[in-house]
């Protein structure tokens, strides 16, 4: 059988790029490294042995350039990774004194962005009649846990875990299986330095439903593979 083709957003760094290193390891699976800038997405695919290709998940352009590369290239996707994300709040912000390019460049990248993803993607994983899509969440999106501070950010990860339960009952039977996962709290330029996490624990679970069988679970929210609340 031809390898499994998995697309990584945002995966030049931090989790993005060890999804990558645990995919490439996994075996069976072909990794496409993408990153917002073309260069630091090639110098670190390099050290991977993977290829990569320049995606800006928050332009329309930039995806649809993406997804035509992808068709021609490989004329299959069966893993998608909706990992790109930001947190633009400044520190100590509130919902009061948040600004509203804030709100909108983080639900861009955040929501619209693995929107834009899935609307080009899922299509061809739909020929293939097989998909595995994880979305990157955060418990900071969950609404039994929610409270004060990043403002947009919170918001913008309650909205993608929605976006996950709508696209999984949508394609429920069409093997193609949608997840939410939380990484923790992980030691990246995005958790900083005193996150307890190492970046292949935070990984870990992704890669897990990104290799799901086909009986695994849909429309879930995990953390370290097990479920937790909305
Ligand atoms: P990170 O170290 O800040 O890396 C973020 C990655 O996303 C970078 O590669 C960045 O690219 C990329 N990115 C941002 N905007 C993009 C865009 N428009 N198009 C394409 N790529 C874009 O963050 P991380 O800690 O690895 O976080 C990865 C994911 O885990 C995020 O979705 C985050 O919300 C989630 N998460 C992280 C933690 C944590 O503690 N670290 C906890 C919960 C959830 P550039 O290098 O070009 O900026």
């Amino acid at each position: 059988m031809d390898k499994r083709i998995a697309v990584v957003t945002g995966a030049n760094r931090g989790i993005g790029f060890e999804i990558c290193r645990q995919l490439a390891r996994h075996g069976g699976i072909r990794v496409v490294l993408t990153s917002r800038d073309g260069k630091k997405g090639e110098t670190a695919a390099r050290k991977l042995d993977v290829e990569s290709h320049p995606l800006d998940v928050a332009s329309e352009r930039s995806v649809a350039l993406f997804a035509g590369w992808l068709a021609g290239a490989h004329g299959r996707c069966d893993i998608l990774i909706n990992n790109a994300g930001i947190l633009a709040d400044p520190r100590g912000s509130r919902v009061l004194d948040s600004k509203l390019s804030t709100w909108r460049e983080t639900l861009d990248t955040n929501l619209i962005g693995p929107l834009l993803m899935i609307h080009a993607l899922v299509p061809l994983m739909k020929k293939g009649g097989y998909g595995r899509v994880v979305n990157v969440s955060s418990g900071q999106g969950q609404l039994s846990e929610m409270g004060v501070g990043t403002p947009a950010y919170r918001a913008s990860k309650t909205a993608l875990n929605a976006l996950t339960r709508t696209l999984a009952a949508e394609l429920s039977g069409s093997g193609i299986l949608v997840n939410s996962m939380c990484p923790g709290w992980v030691r990246t330029d995005m958790g900083g330095a005193s996150a307890p996490r190492t970046v292949e624990q935070g990984a870990d679970t992704a890669l897990w439903l990104a290799t799901l069988p086909d009986n695994g679970p849909t429309g879930g929210f995990f953390r370290d593979r097990k479920p937790i609340p909305w």
